[in-house]
């Protein structure tokens, strides 16, 4: 039997690892010729089996959260119908609903999952808006990435839910293991963005990097002047929000990057026109000072602004 043959029956590959009975495979309906490809069987040996799929595996980070806390957050009301539901909230605030799948399902059953920092890698469906997870990763104290899933002590197999453990019915763990990304995540992360990109690779490159956004750095606020109504304030507000409808990427919150780095990007027409770096004060809030005019972020390990033209300083 050839290896991709054991992979595509992957049960007989885990039943001669140990010697329980193998956790349930998950199925699949994206990878490549129905052969599904479980990450954490990449210890085995797998070279010849597909590793990439047609549904590009993507990294989505933020938080999971429920579905009805979610959208009360945002001032919907709903009912108990949505109680079960869970989604990513991304660092950008976009909410995925999380498909309740072989490896989905246990945000919806474990609420250590929940309401913690994770990354996520998996399919974002642009058809359904929804998130089909195929690996977990938290985050512990100081920050180390760790690779997540269930175990059971006696046993020593993976499990991707909560319960009772398939063998020997006792109870399973959390388990983290330090682990970095993938491979086929980390050589897509585009390490650069620059004048003329287009706004969504940036926000998705900035994403990538684990960018926050930042509160105190910039948000849209209209001051009335002397002698404006409430009308003309009220039309002003909708003038905006009709620009916002033309140009989501108008008036963006400042972001924060790991390094602690602060930047705002700017845009006209959907395209990086300028970079500003905001000067921290005590305490690390933003201070009002800033250097405009950069053009490019470049992440090589570090993260480098670049200018192609002098620096203007601005108070
Ligand atoms: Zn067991």
């Amino acid at each position: 039997m050839s290896i991709s043959q054991s992979i595509a029956v992957g049960s007989l590959v885990i039943a001669g690892l140990v010697i329980c009975a193998a956790p349930p495979q998950p199925d699949s309906t994206d990878d490549v010729d129905g052969v599904f490809v479980d990450e954490s069987l990449y210890r085995f040996p797998t070279r010849n089996v597909p590793r990439e799929s047609s549904a590009k595996k993507t990294l989505v980070r933020g938080t999971v959260v429920l579905w009805r806390d979610a959208l009360k957050k945002r001032g919907i009301t709903s009912f108990e119908e949505f109680d079960k539901l869970v989604a990513i909230e991304t660092t950008y605030g976009q909410l995925l609903p999380i498909v309740p799948d072989w490896r989905g399902r246990a945000f919806f059953q474990d609420e250590k999952l929940r309401d913690r920092e994770v990354e996520l890698v998996g399919y974002r469906r642009s058809d359904t808006s929804t998130f089909q997870v195929l690996m977990i990763f938290t985050f512990d104290k100081d920050g180390k990435r760790q690779y997540t899933d269930y175990w059971c002590d006696i046993c020593s197999i993976p499990m991707y839910e909560i319960k009772p453990c398939d063998c020997c019915q006792a109870d399973i763990r959390l388990r983290y293991q330090p682990q970095d990304l993938p491979d086929y995540i980390t050589a897509r992360m585009r390490t650069r963005i620059a004048v003329g990109d287009h706004m969504e690779r940036v926000l998705a490159t900035l994403e990538l990097w684990g960018a926050k956004e930042w509160v105190f750095a910039r948000y849209p606020v209209i001051v009335p002047t002397p002698g404006q109504t409430q009308a003309d304030i009220d039309a002003a507000v909708e003038e905006f929000k009709k620009a916002r409808e033309a140009d989501p990427f108008l008036e963006l919150p400042g972001y924060g990057l790991p390094n602690g780095l602060v930047i705002d990007v700017h845009s006209r027409e959907r395209k990086l026109i300028g970079i500003t770096k905001h000067i921290l004060g005590e305490h690390g809030k933003a201070d009002d000072r800033k250097e405009t005019g950069y053009t490019s972020l470049t992440y090589n390990g570090e993260f480098i602004l670049g200018r192609d033209k002098p620096a203007r300083a601005d108070d």
